[in-house]
């Protein structure tokens, strides 16, 4: 099947989940709306402004912008991207509001305590960044390329790229949204919606095109990807596949001058010429 039927159905499917919702299909379809306003709406406002202030210095990371920055088809695939969020996001929100209890909890006791808050949160980002590695390294298979191309069509990416990526990739991305539904998984509100903003903020910063000496000099001693970093990864597809660490990389010797560098094998620079809409 063409990966865009593929992307069709995963739509029609994440869109069509909410005719089965237990607390009402007009909650769960008024939840969706809300969520895909709110996601959309600050998530696109917050590239438009990051995108605005990265173009200012004239020294971006790979010389002199030689492509058309595709800002209109950034912000089409960031819209659709924040769909695929949304659909996730209706679930736990219009449990909610319908008045039963949600994984998310607002004080230290009802999350299990300082120590489980900590260790918990901890374990988390190292759990889901491991995934978000091999998910990416899993999308640049020649089997599943065909899901990841439309990100690498800004090969000299701008903020408004930050979350331009498919349906599939994105579902692959944003599935933990829907673990904020479980009360058996206490996500502790405040840490949380830190831990989301952060993530939202450092995409912007990744994919600005241009870098910061003291954020450069600060993160990497955190194993925290960078602009410079992830930048290297849209100009040659074949290095730097963390996504919120580089730790993945640094340990497997995927960074760019790495020992697996050389070692790895699909070929997709053909695959990765930037295509012109
Ligand atoms: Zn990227
Ligand atoms: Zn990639």
């Amino acid at each position: 099947m063409r990966a865009q039927w593929i992307e069709a159905l995963v739509m029609a499917v994440l869109l069509g989940a909410g005719l089965a919702s237990p607390f009402g299909v007009g909650l769960w379809y008024a939840a969706l709306a809300t969520c895909f306003v709110g996601i959309a709406g600050s998530v696109l406002g917050l590239e438009a402004v990051a995108a605005w202030i990265s173009e200012r210095p004239k020294e971006r990371l790979q010389g002199p912008r030689r492509k058309p920055r595709l800002a209109w088809r950034g912000a089409r695939d960031t819209a659709l991207a924040s769909l695929v969020a949304a659909c996730f996001l209706a679930w736990p929100i219009s449990r909610m509001w319908a008045g039963e209890p949600t994984g998310l909890v607002w004080t230290l006791e009802e999350a299990g305590g300082l120590g489980a808050v900590v260790f918990g949160n901890v374990f988390a980002i190292l759990v889901l960044d491991a995934w978000l590695y091999w998910k990416h390294r899993l999308l640049h298979t020649r089997a599943f390329f065909a899901f990841h191309r439309a990100h690498h069509v800004y090969r000299d990416p701008t903020s408004l790229s930050s979350f331009a990526v498919g349906p599939v990739e994105s579902v692959l991305t944003f599935w933990p949204i829907v673990l904020v539904s479980f009360p058996w998984a206490p996500h502790y509100a405040p840490l949380y919606f830190v831990l989301v903003g952060a993530f939202v903020l450092l995409n912007l910063y990744l994919h600005s095109g241009v870098s910061s000496r003291l954020i450069e000099a600060t993160l990497p001693r955190l194993f925290v990807n960078t602009s410079a970093f992830h930048n290297r990864h849209h100009a040659n597809a074949e290095v730097n596949f963390g996504e919120a660490l580089t730790l993945w990389d640094h340990l497997l010797g995927t960074h760019e001058g790495g020992r697996g560098e050389r070692k790895r094998a699909p070929a997709v620079d053909a695959s990765t010429e930037p295509a012109q809409s």
